[in-house]
């Protein structure tokens, strides 16, 4: 993902073409597994080794995850074999569902899927957390423990390539003709999870997480991103 939106353009059409694969099980889980490991290829190997980020540190897993639908039923696949994690995934949104981001910050409830402070969907966790890096522990220490203004860190590398995999995702949404909201994480799964066959209705068309607060569009700058992305690839869609 860099300057050249040729590339871009052929992973767009690829992630529209995932999404539109009748035969798989899951095509959303199809179509976000293909941006996720886009991302992970894309953030320079050197970044890697700035990050104060190790397995185990599960700090910043207090935080409000946003995500899109596709984004949500990757991860609704994980555990849908998982009834503890269901439970626990209903509850932390009966409780934390409506906060606001800072009010969910400073409620301290842990995310879902964690289990011995690792995130047991690791693989499968939402762009927000893959991008969510931090090169100074002290920095998360005080955002998250004591709770002081968030001031975390992160390598621009980092930034961009998040906000590049969010921009291919929604563009190909878009041009799929599929909705591009985005939602707070445990309560988007607690629909989809008890709604049956959640993601072939969405698919068609259903708008199954109507229940579910959206969350903020994206700001003016990244939406301008999108359009013109979005638009150099409908001709070829
Ligand atoms: S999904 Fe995983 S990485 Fe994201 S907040 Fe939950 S435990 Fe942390």
């Amino acid at each position: 993902m860099g300057t050249d939106p040729r590339p871009v353009a052929a992973h767009i059409r690829h992630v529209i073409k995932l999404l539109r694969s009748p035969q798989a099980d899951s095509p959303c889980s199809d179509a976000v597994a293909h941006v996720t490991d886009l991302f992970d290829r894309s953030v320079p190997p050197a970044q890697q080794t700035l990050l104060a980020c190790r397995k185990s540190c599960s700090h910043c897993c207090t935080q409000m995850v946003v995500l899109t639908a596709p984004e949500a039923f990757f991860v609704a696949a994980q555990i849908r074999k998982r009834p503890k994690t269901i439970a626990a995934v209903v509850d932390v949104a009966r409780q934390t569902g409506t906060l606001s981001l800072e009010e969910r910050l400073r409620a301290k409830v842990m995310c879902p899927m964690l289990e011995a402070a690792l995130c047991t969907i690791y693989a499968a966790r939402p762009l927000g957390c893959h991008g969510f890096v931090s090169t100074n522990l002290n920095s998360c220490l005080a955002a998250f423990e004591r709770l002081e203004t968030p001031d975390i860190p992160m390598p621009q590398d980092n930034i961009s390539v998040l906000y590049a995999s969010r921009m291919l995702l929604l563009a190909a949404l878009r041009l799929a003709d599929l909705r591009d909201s985005t939602y707070e994480m445990n309560s988007a799964l607690s629909a989809i999870l008890t709604a049956d066959n959640a993601e072939q209705r969405w698919l068609a068309g259903e708008d199954i997480l109507a229940g579910v607060k959206t969350e903020a569009a994206p700001p003016p700058q990244f939406e301008d991103a999108i359009r013109k992305m979005a638009a150099f690839v409908a001709p070829t869609v």
